[in-house]
């Protein structure tokens, strides 16, 4: 009995370590199922154009894409202002590229000129076979907040416009230090923008000139 009971044991042991054997030879060990890490494309690679409407009519935009990112974005012809969607134009490309991301903060000021750009980079990243809305939905990559700084001054200007610009040459010149604080990402507030028309009434100096002279319509 005791043999036998060791035959059968022995028996067991083998067939277990046979059926072992084969299992080894058909299943797939991880390395042979592959990583796991190999991502799958999220762009067809390649470069692509859009035109959305600025304010200042079309903005023509291409974008080019590797199979797993947005490497470039390129604004190629636009009319915006100048000192105002401009400044959209050269600082938005770059950022929504370093976020990879469409939730990417427009530039304050020029809300007409961003959203064109943006625009046009999701009609590119369509083309592109891009998932748009899992760009938008990116987390919103949030700016580190600047140290704070302490300065003092004679004159503390608030507003970096015509008038605030003006009053801080007077005071520099008047030999004040002086502290331009603006709320904007750009100096020039609506001056910059205005048509630079003059209009003023002065009668007494009117009347001496050139201008006072000539023939009036009836
Ligand atoms: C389209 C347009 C065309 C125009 N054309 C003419 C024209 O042909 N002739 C004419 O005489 N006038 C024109 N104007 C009007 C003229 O531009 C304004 O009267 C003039 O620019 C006002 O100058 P300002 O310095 O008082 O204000 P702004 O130039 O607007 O400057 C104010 C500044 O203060 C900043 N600011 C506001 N609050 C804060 C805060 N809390 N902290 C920090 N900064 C702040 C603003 O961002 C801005 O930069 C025009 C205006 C517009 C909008």
């Amino acid at each position: 009995m005791e043999h036998r009971s060791v035959f059968q044991r022995a028996s067991l042991f083998v067939a277990v370590a046979v059926v072992a054997a084969i299992f080894a030879g058909c299943v797939q060990t991880p390395a042979s199922k592959g990583t796991g890490t190999e991502a799958a494309a999220l762009y067809k690679a390649g470069s692509y154009t859009a035109v959305a409407t600025g304010m200042g009519g079309d903005v023509k935009v291409q974008v080019t894409f590797s199979a797993n990112a947005i490497t470039g974005i390129k604004v190629l012809s636009h009319n915006e202002t100048p000192g105002v969607g401009d400044v959209a134009v050269k600082t938005l490309p770059g950022k929504i590229v370093s976020a990879q991301s469409l939730n990417v903060d427009g530039v304050a000021g020029a809300t007409i000129s961003s959203k064109a750009i943006f625009a046009a980079v999701e009609e590119c990243v369509k083309k592109a076979g891009g998932d748009v809305e899992a760009l938008k939905a990116k987390k919103a990559v949030v700016q580190a907040k600047a140290a704070d700084v302490v300065q003092t001054a004679d004159v503390v200007i608030i507003g970096a416009g015509g008038a605030g610009l003006a009053a801080a040459v007077t005071a520099e010149q008047a030999g004040a230090s002086v502290i331009i604080l603006e709320k904007m990402p750009k100096v020039g507030g609506n001056t910059i923008i205005s048509g630079a028309a003059y209009n003023s009434s002065d009668p007494e100096r009117q009347a001496k000139t050139a201008a006072a002279a000539a023939p009036r319509r009836p």
